[in-house]
């Protein structure tokens, strides 16, 4: 069932270890603190996972997959996911102040965000689980990956969510059939709710939060940004943090394909949150998570105000040399636009954030002018069309004729 390069997991509050199926969290350290992180056994990984070795590999996150927590032999799906395009975008730099700048563009992904990475991982453990139903609570990305991959599979897909969904998530997780429960509530009743129904019904849980595998996932962002940028090293990647699962997983992806020996550079994370809600920035400096929850912003997929992984976050950072940064909802609805003008990429809030971060980052002199920077796109600016509409500006109405193009060419009103 678990993989041969799988050593044990390792509590990242107390430090203790346990073996894969033990448990799924720290019983010492409890629920909301004991999360567990996977440690490999690197030298094993190593022998089979080289550069010619990956040169032959399919174009997916699959690729890794000595270090994905997938047993030998069980089931790999769905397929489509990962290898997302790493697009440089000169004249964004330029708007940005930094000398070169790369993103790695998981709005293109299967079901349009980053969060199909860990999904895949999901579908596929719940497979070879034997588990016949799959759910999930989520403020929209987790699930409508989840229901994505759930569908290419064919295995039923649940789906608990709070009635913030912005409309283009919720059409996405019923065109691809999952039964979706749209909670009175708030999200973290979604999520206990969620937790309650998988050990009643027996469900598969695919909430990142309290299952260990599923971030190790999300390192295939950072693996594949490591390969796409093999022999043309970044200074900085910057990502925006929610819960702290993405930025930590990009962390040790990076940072494995060093100690497989892929790639020889190291490069600092930059973590970006949302000045509403930013535990995690704020733990970073203090230490310690705030509980107290509140505050908001528009960016809803990073609106995470108790997170549960904030110390894998907080660490992931910390090990890069890295740091984080905080930007307000006025800078992340001129990310929206920047990103889409100077780019061609259209990203939803939370991830252009990762771009009002980086500019942030450029103005209070963290990074510098010669940087060569890289951004994850974590999500597409169509699943969220109304959140869009109120950072890109209207269209010119004209009646059908010449004359009033001419007029409006005239004024020469473009931004
Ligand atoms: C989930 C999400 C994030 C943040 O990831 P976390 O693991 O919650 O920190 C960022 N951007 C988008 C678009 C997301 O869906």
């Amino acid at each position: 069932m678990y993989r041969s390069t799988i050593s044990h997991l390792q509590c990242v509050q107390c430090g203790k270890s346990y073996a894969p199926g033990e448990t799924n969290w720290c019983p010492d350290c409890g629920l909301d603190e004991g999360i567990l992180d996977v440690i490999f056994d690197i030298d094993r990984v190593r022998k089979t996972l080289t550069r010619p070795v990956l040169a032959q590999r399919p174009r997916n996150h699959w690729r890794y997959e000595e270090l994905l927590p997938i047993g030998e032999g069980l089931p790999l799906v769905p397929r489509d996911i990962g290898w997302t395009p790493m697009i440089e975008a000169p004249r964004l730099a330029k708007a940005l102040g930094v000398r070169r700048l790369h993103l790695k563009d998981d709005s293109r992904g299967a079901s349009a965000s980053f969060k199909d990475r860990a999904s895949a991982v999901g579908v596929s453990l719940a497979l070879a689980s034997g588990a016949d139903q799959i759910a999930c609570a989520s403020t929209g990305n987790a699930a409508s990956s989840l229901a994505h991959c759930a569908a290419a599979a064919g295995i039923p897909c649940n789906i608990f969510v709070s009635a913030r969904i912005p409309d283009g998530k919720l059409a996405q997780l019923l065109a691809y059939g999952a039964r979706v429960f749209r909670v009175q509530g708030t999200y973290d009743e979604a999520w206990r709710l969620c937790m309650d129904a998988c050990e009643e019904f027996g469900w598969y849980n695919r909430n990142a939060a309290v299952n260990p595998w599923l971030v190790e996932g999300k390192k295939t962002g950072g693996m594949e940004i490591a390969e796409q940028l093999m022999d043309d090293p970044p200074d900085w990647v910057s990502a925006s943090v929610g819960d702290g699962c993405s930025i930590a997983g990009i962390e040790k992806g990076i940072r494995q394909m060093r100690e497989i020996g892929i790639i020889t550079w190291e490069c600092r994370m930059l973590g970006v949150q949302a000045e509403g809600v930013a535990p995690i920035a704020a733990a970073f400096d203090s230490g310690s998570l705030d509980r107290s929850g509140g505050g908001d912003t528009y960016a809803d997929s990073i609106n995470c105000p108790v997170p549960r992984n904030w110390r894998k976050a907080v660490n992931a950072v910390r090990t890069s040399g890295g740091v984080y940064t905080t930007v307000n909802d006025g800078e992340i609805l001129e990310a929206v636009r920047r990103t889409g003008h100077h780019s061609g990429v259209f990203a939803e809030p939370a991830a252009a954030a990762a771009i009002a971060g980086i500019a942030r980052a450029r103005a209070d002199g963290v990074i510098g002018p010669k940087d060569h920077v890289v951004a994850v796109i974590s999500g597409n600016g169509l699943k969220d069309v109304a959140g869009a509409m109120r950072a890109v500006g209207g269209p010119v109405d004209v009646p059908p004729n010449l004359d009033a193009v001419q007029k409006e060419v005239r004024k020469d009103n473009r931004p």
